[in-house]
């Protein structure tokens, strides 16, 4: 690397302890002399020459260097001065003693302006020429060590003012004041002044307002005067012209300051500062995105939980403090796992980051939204004077969603469950606060969702009561606690029953009967529901295969999936051993199968349906038209009968002229579909279902779901019911 313009810095003279030798040239005419010089002088390190005239001398000196001429001043062809003026003219460096038997003083001063170094007149004592020469030779040998010297300092000048100027980082110096004495040109890019501008202006104008404070307490820390380096982070300040595009303000730098002190005795005074200031912006900005990253949610942006717990923890001490109040809201979106399902993540998430803008609208500055993962979001609400502005807030939380999202798919009336805990009433910790509004939100999905509602500790008992009922659920299979009602499935123009549903119940040892509602959400859940489908399905077969040895050939059972057993990809093959296993034909067994299943087909729930069919199962679709059944699903799956949710059933309000039965007998008429009426609790739906089209029925008219045993012997008894 060379300095532009200058020569490589490292051409210092030779540093060796060892000197080179001295060369003298010996210039007289008297030959005797000649020969006797070097001996008289001779020491270690001298190399002699010797010539008698000007001439002669001069072609020495132009074929080499000497340390030292020994000159005579009277030479045959001219005077010692000839050879003193070829050497002035051409700047040698040779140090001359001119040696003379001219005794006058001009002679001597002649020769000392025309550059000798030395005069010894003739005749001379032996020790007085060995003094001049050792003398003159000291001399030479002191300015050359002088000129290397400065050379080197001026080279390794050189080489310091090219390393500050050429730095990448800012240096400067201060003066006592704080005003710059010096800066690198690093400046003009980093900062974007004018280095002659900065000159002799105070340092802390550069340095961002905020930072000031600190910077002047570390400048004029009294320990800077014992001289110890210090550092400091701090921003400094562009002029405003230069921020243009994408620039800050300001620049954050690391300096490294070293105090420059003077000593007088024991008084110490500080003069100045040296400083290196070190561009970190790009540094403090990844640092920024790190803690960004960790404390926010990289989806919405949001706080995420770790942030929330801490802001609701400061809350919570300011609320101490003050004796004031504050509110968690624990906000789950309904139905979402149905849209990530159904339409994927790349959906699910346009979803969130939408309601995550709805919800951030309704809050005020200082509330703080957080999004804990999932579909889970939660609100503090820092500063609040009664229950009534929390549930203002919930309010408008509900309100912000009813305008429907739009996706991709098609628009999306997206709702929330939400809970409410405040403090202090429901907890003083944010971990209960937190808890106590996820109770209650949950609460609100238990009870239709898309609501909110405030926690009440009875919740609380509930909850409990969930964790337990969690851990009995998790052993209920071995102990033997399930078992199968069933419920039988009428047709009305052949008066007899054509088949029965499976519904599950859980004798449980203290609460007694359980519904499947109570635990087969938490069944699903906590990953349990294929162990229970799978003991469903082996003792409805078992049972169908009794009944059709005790006499009910032509009986159909119809069973229970749910979507989280399309999850499986043995789904196909255990429905279909278990079918061989007990000896039943396959299309004497009903799979029913709810419509959200058909619209979430990630899990391939339609490749599984048509293997199923194809092995000669029968498909229903339970609860039909409650979901979100479009023609276009029916045509895709393979379904065999639909059963018309009992909501429409209890809806019969006597009027023959039903909309929804007649377009849902339309529907199966038109895809050539079975038909079963759920719910017929009264003899006039029934006959109004029948009117509208629907032979099969199935509901507490009939029969209430009980044991085999009851079942069986129900089925024994003729069916005299009028509607036949
Ligand atoms: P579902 O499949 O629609 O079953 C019909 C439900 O309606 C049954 O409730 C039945 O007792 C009830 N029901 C029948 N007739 C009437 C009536 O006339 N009036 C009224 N009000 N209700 C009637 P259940 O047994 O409580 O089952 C509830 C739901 O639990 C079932 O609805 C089904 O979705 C699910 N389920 C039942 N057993 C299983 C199972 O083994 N596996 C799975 N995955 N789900 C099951
Ligand atoms: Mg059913
Ligand atoms: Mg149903």
């Amino acid at each position: 690397m060379a300095i532009p313009g200058e020569q490589p810095f490292c051409e210092a003279t030779d540093l060796r302890s060892d000197p080179d030798p001295s060369r003298i040239l010996i210039v007289d005419d008297d030959p005797a002399l000649r020969r006797a010089l070097p001996q008289l002088l001779a020491q270690d390190g001298r190399i002699f020459a010797d010539c008698g005239a000007v001439s002669e001398a001069i072609a020495h000196l132009t074929a080499t260097t000497f340390d030292l001429i020994l000159l005579d001043y009277r030479l045959p062809d001219g005077t010692g001065l000839d050879v003193l003026d070829w050497l002035a003219n051409r700047q040698r460096s040779e140090a001359v003693i001119m040696i003379s038997g001219e005794d006058a003083i001009e002679a001597a001063i002649g020769a000392l302006r025309r550059g000798a170094d030395d005069f010894v007149r003739k005749p001379y004592h032996v020790a007085q020429l060995q003094r001049a020469v050792q003398g003159t030779l000291h001399k030479t040998a002191l300015e050359r060590a002088n000129q290397a010297m400065s050379q080197r300092l001026r080279a390794s000048e050189r080489l310091h003012r090219y390393l500050v100027e050429s730095s990448p980082d800012l240096i400067f110096t201060l003066d006592a004041e704080g005003r710059f004495s010096y800066l690198n040109p690093r400046v003009e890019e980093l900062l974007g002044y004018e280095r002659s501008r900065l000159l002799k202006r105070p340092f802390l104008d550069l340095v961002m307002p905020e930072d000031v404070d600190r910077v002047h307490r570390t400048l004029h820390a009294p320990r800077n005067l014992s001289g110890s380096t210090f550092s400091l982070e701090l921003r400094l300040r562009r002029p405003r012209e230069a921020w243009v595009g994408e620039t800050q303000e300001y620049v954050t730098v690391a300096l490294q300051g070293v105090p420059m002190i003077q000593r007088s005795g024991a008084e110490e005074r500080y003069v100045g500062l040296y400083g290196v200031a070190r561009d970190i912006s790009e540094r403090k900005r990844a640092e920024e995105i790190i803690t960004f990253q960790a404390y926010h949610d990289q989806l919405t942006r949001l706080p995420n939980r770790v942030l929330f717990k801490d802001r609701l923890e400061l809350a919570i001490a300011h609320a101490q403090r003050r004796g004031g109040a504050l509110a968690v809201m624990f906000v789950d979106v309904d139905r979402f796992k149905l849209v990530n399902d159904s339409y994927g993540h790349a959906e699910g998430d346009v979803l969130l980051r939408a309601i995550a803008t709805r919800l951030s609208s309704t809050l005020r500055r200082g509330d703080t939204l957080a999004r804990l993962g999932g579909d889970e979001f939660t609100i503090l609400l820092p500063d609040i004077s009664q229950p009534e502005d929390a549930e203002f807030i919930a309010r408008k939380v509900l309100a912000a969603l009813e305008e429907p999202v739009t996706l991709s798919h098609g628009d999306f009336r997206a709702t929330v469950s939400l809970g409410i805990a405040l403090y202090p009433r429901d907890g003083d910790t944010a971990e209960a606060l937190t808890q106590h509004a996820d109770i209650a939100m949950y609460q609100v999905k238990r009870s239709g969702k898309n609501g909110f509602r405030f926690f009440d500790p009875t919740l609380n008992t509930y909850h409990r009561d969930r964790i337990t009922l969690e851990n009995e659920l998790r052993g209920a299979i071995e102990r033997n606690e399930f078992e199968l009602h069933f419920q039988p499935q009428v047709s009305l123009s052949r008066a007899r029953v054509v088949g029965t549903e499976a519904l599950l119940r859980w004798k449980h040892p203290v609460s007694g009967l359980l519904g499947p509602d109570v635990f087969i959400p938490l069944a699903e859940e906590i990953g349990l529901i294929g162990d229970i489908s799978r003991w469903v399905l082996d003792r409805a077969c078992a049972q169908l295969a009794e009944w059709r040895r005790a006499g009910f050939p032509d009986l159909k059972m119809s069973l229970n999936l749910s979507s989280h057993d399309f999850d499986r990809n043995d789904v196909v093959s255990t429905v279909t051993d278990c079918v061989h296993r007990h000896g039943i034909p396959p299309e004497r067994l009903e799979l029913e199968i709810t419509e959200s299943m058909m619209i979430q087909d990630t899990a391939g729930v339609a490749a599984k349906l048509h293997e199923l069919r194809e092995a000669g199962l029968s498909i229903a679709i339970d609860d039909f038209g409650t979901g979100y059944s479009a023609l276009a699903y029916l045509q895709r799956f393979p379904v065999n009968t639909l059963k018309i949710d009992r909501s429409f059933v209890r809806d019969l309000d006597g009027a023959v002229n039903n909309p929804i039965i007649s377009a849902i007998t339309g529907i199966a008429r038109g895809f050539g579909l079975e038909l079963v009426a759920e719910g017929v609790e009264r003899i006039e739906q029934a006959e109004i279902l029948q009117a509208l089209g629907c032979d099969v029925m199935q509901g507490f008219h009939f029969a209430r779901p009980a044991p085999a045993a009851v079942i069986l012997e129900w089925m024994r008894q003729p069916i005299t019911d009028p509607a036949c």
